[in-house]
């Protein structure tokens, strides 16, 4: 079961305007679905925004700690209201509600620099654009799909390829599936079959066979790779 958290309460470093985002305590992947470029659509896992735009003075900043004012538990406890609760929830309960960056959002954070040469925090918003271009394909919504590798596309999976695969470090399997993903996503199907035959981790078998079948089939398209969702 998912239990949620408190409403956590930040403040725009540029303006000071107040945003707030949700958190959960506990959640599971009861029902999910899998998808081949490590996309998790989980009901009960819900995710919150790591960056958002102000809807103030429409700069990035990122929802952590270093902007964090406060936290509120929105639903009531076991025990009942605490006077302490009450007072934050008044405070901060009418505040602007955070939401994650569209596509051409994500694009204008990457180009600023909104991660700041931090290569996690730039992964971070390179996978959730590519995520976010897959999602046409993801939903099977063939009028949206576009029938070519975009530049944006291209640029985007390149980018995210140098930070899977940085400079004199020796990827993980995790990262080798990713890299897999990607070549195979911008139609480099051989290159895709020649990191799946690095990984060594016996768990992803399965998911390595799904993915060559992809590259013998020339689908460069974002697959399901499990499927719970039925009787959610
Ligand atoms: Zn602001």
């Amino acid at each position: 079961m998912t239990t949620p958290g408190p409403a956590l309460v930040y403040k725009c470093p540029s303006c000071g305007n107040l945003a707030q985002k949700g958190s959960i305590n506990s959640g599971n992947t009861f029902g999910a679905v899998f998808y081949s470029d490590g996309r998790l659509d989980a009901p009960m896992l819900p995710e919150f925004p790591a960056i958002t735009k102000c809807k103030k003075c429409s700069g990035f900043y990122w929802l952590e700690d270093e902007n964090k004012v406060g936290e509120y538990e929105p639903y009531e406890r076991w025990g009942g209201p605490s006077e302490e609760n009450e007072a934050a929830k008044k405070q901060w309960q009418d505040a602007d509600r955070t939401r994650f960056l569209n596509p051409d959002e994500l694009q204008e954070a990457i180009n600023a620099r909104a991660h700041r040469d931090d290569p996690k925090k730039e992964k971070y918003l390179r996978k959730r654009l590519w995520w976010q271009l897959n999602d046409p394909a993801r939903r099977k919504d063939a009028a949206k799909v576009l029938p070519n590798i975009t530049v944006q596309y291209a640029e985007n999976c390149h980018g995210l390829l140098m930070l899977f695969i940085p400079r004199g470090v020796v990827p993980s399997d995790d990262d080798r599936m990713f890299v897999a993903e990607l070549c195979r996503n911008m139609e480099l199907y051989d290159e895709c079959a020649a990191v799946l035959g690095t990984v060594k981790d016996p768990d992803y078998e399965p998911v390595i066979g799904i993915l060559k079948t992809q590259c013998e089939k020339r689908n460069r398209h974002v697959v399901v790779l499990q499927d719970d969702s039925r009787g959610r």
